[in-house]
């Protein structure tokens, strides 16, 4: 059943006529997000009444997030042949910029041709998360839609047995409910399920969607791409986000691109320029503005990104709710990696799984969901967090070297051991090192600091 009868053409929807929500789900899932999703996706599938509630006027609407969806998960629950995917990622492009240079390792594997593509694919949430929730639906789940979750209704014992809306009959009760608010999480924070995550613990995201004019072979011929093959470039360094810690990206859709910065806001609250003008900077950047030019912007959304790792995930399971998805700040965002898309299906499919289980056995205590922490924990999700909760910390203590010295030091060692003049190779390549060697402290640093971030290889 779905309430999308009341819906027009573009998808706007009436006011619901039949308002009597309450105690007629056996789970309610807050917003419409990838974990909400997955969830209610999972929980329809074992057969459960399943109502999501998403404050958007469609799912994926208020959505803002940089753009490679990531779906080994996503295809075990759903049949993905019909998900309206942008580009495949066939290029992963790293860069070091300062203000002036770049320097760039970049991967093309020939494998990422063949599907299912390293799951690897640009999406605009817009149209995804739509797709993702009617999936939902066509499982039997319910979605209502600008509806917001204000707050939790708890028992006397404490228990979780519903939410409190905005809708004007309020209240609606079940006995199980799927947080998936995403990182923003008023209403876990509301309910003391989870705390407000500390500054140092987020970043920042902003991010455009650019159109060119000419369309879809300016993509192809600019990133150097074939048929629906796209290309995710990073980029760090200050011509990337000034004295932040953090990283630009660009992603190819099918006819625009995505372009955007996230960093540490406790960065963006200090001397840092406004987001919106460390992005114009980026967007500027010598290396970055041909790629983009002639676009026009067409859509901008600013977010938080949780980035605390595996020590920031609050309490996962409570009597009558599971938390999931960037509520429970499962996002790995360390640089190397932007991932948030797989954690949260994964996070949702497990919770949705919990709460099928103990629905089984007629329970809503919160050690009847204990399986979902527990398999979460065996999962890649918290084995990544665990594994690269030491990066920020490190790239914390190098951040000068790392942000500003070094995308310096690379690219004036480029340029002197390529350096054409009447001077023999050998004299530029001893220069090079040296040139590499008084950033990194000689040969004694550079092992040094090989070894402080050898776990990244191991
Ligand atoms: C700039 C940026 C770039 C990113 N890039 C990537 C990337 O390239 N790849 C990647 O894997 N990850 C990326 N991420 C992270 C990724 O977007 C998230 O990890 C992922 O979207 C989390 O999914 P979720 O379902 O938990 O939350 P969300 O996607 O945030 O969904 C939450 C949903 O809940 C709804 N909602 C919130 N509060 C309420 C309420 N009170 N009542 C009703 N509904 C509510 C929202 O409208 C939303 O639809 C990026 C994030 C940002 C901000």
């Amino acid at each position: 059943m779905t309430d999308d009868a009341d819906a027009d053409a573009k998808g706007r929807r009436e006011p619901m006529r039949d308002p009597s929500y309450d105690g007629a789900f056996d789970a309610i899932v807050v917003g419409a997000g990838l974990a909400g999703s997955a969830a209610a996706v999972t929980m329809a599938d074992e057969g459960l009444d399943v109502l999501v509630i998403e404050r958007g006027r469609y799912p994926g609407a208020k959505n803002v997030f940089g753009g490679v969806l990531y779906t080994p998960t996503l295809r075990e629950l759903v049949d993905v042949t019909s998900a309206p995917v942008e580009r495949y990622v066939a290029e992963k492009r790293f860069s070091m910029l300062s203000d002036d240079d770049e320097t760039a390792v970049s991967l093309r594997p020939g494998e990422w041709h063949d599907p299912p593509h390293n799951d690897s694919y640009t999406v605009l949430r817009g149209e995804f998360d739509r797709w993702f929730a009617e999936q939902a639906v066509d499982a039997g789940a319910v979605l209502l839609t600008e509806t917001t979750v204000t707050g939790l209704v708890r028992e006397d014992d404490g228990r979780i047995a519903g939410v409190e809306t905005d809708r004007p009959d309020g209240t609606i009760t079940a006995d199980y409910v799927v947080l998936a608010e995403g990182g923003n999480s008023l209403v876990s924070e509301g309910a003391d399920l989870r705390k407000p995550e500390r500054a140092e613990n987020v970043a920042v995201g902003v991010k455009e969607v650019l159109e060119f004019p000419e369309r879809d072979e300016v993509i192809r011929d600019r990133f150097r791409l074939s048929n629906d093959a796209g290309a995710s470039y990073h980029y760090f360094g200050e011509g990337a986000v000034g004295d932040a810690v953090g990283g630009g990206f660009i992603y190819t859709n099918e006819d625009t691109v995505s372009v955007g910065l996230a960093y540490r806001i406790s960065d963006a609250a200090g001397s840092q320029p406004k987001p919106e003008q460390t992005l114009n900077a980026f967007k500027s950047h010598p290396s970055v503005a041909p790629l983009l030019r002639g676009a026009r912007t067409v859509e901008y959304g600013a977010k938080t990104i949780p980035e605390g790792g595996s020590e920031s995930i609050p309490k996962l399971v409570h009597d009558g709710a599971v938390v999931v998805g960037d509520a429970a700040g499962l996002v790995l965002n360390n640089g190397v990696h932007l991932e948030g898309t797989n954690m949260a299906v994964e996070s949702g499919h497990l919770g949705g799984e919990a709460i099928a289980e103990a629905a089984e056995r007629g329970r809503t205590d919160e050690a009847a969901f204990k399986s979902y922490p527990e398999r979460l924990e065996a999962s890649f999700v918290v084995q990544n967090l665990e594994r690269y909760g030491w990066l920020m910390e490190r790239v914390e203590a190098d951040r000068d070297l790392i942000f500003e010295e070094l995308p310096h030091a690379l690219a004036d060692a480029g340029a002197e051991y390529f350096r054409m003049d009447r001077e023999p190779k050998e004299k530029h390549a001893e220069e090079a090192r040296e040139r590499l060697f008084e950033t990194v402290g000689g040969l004694r640093g550079a092992a040094k600091l090989a070894y402080r971030y050898r776990e990244v290889l191991r």
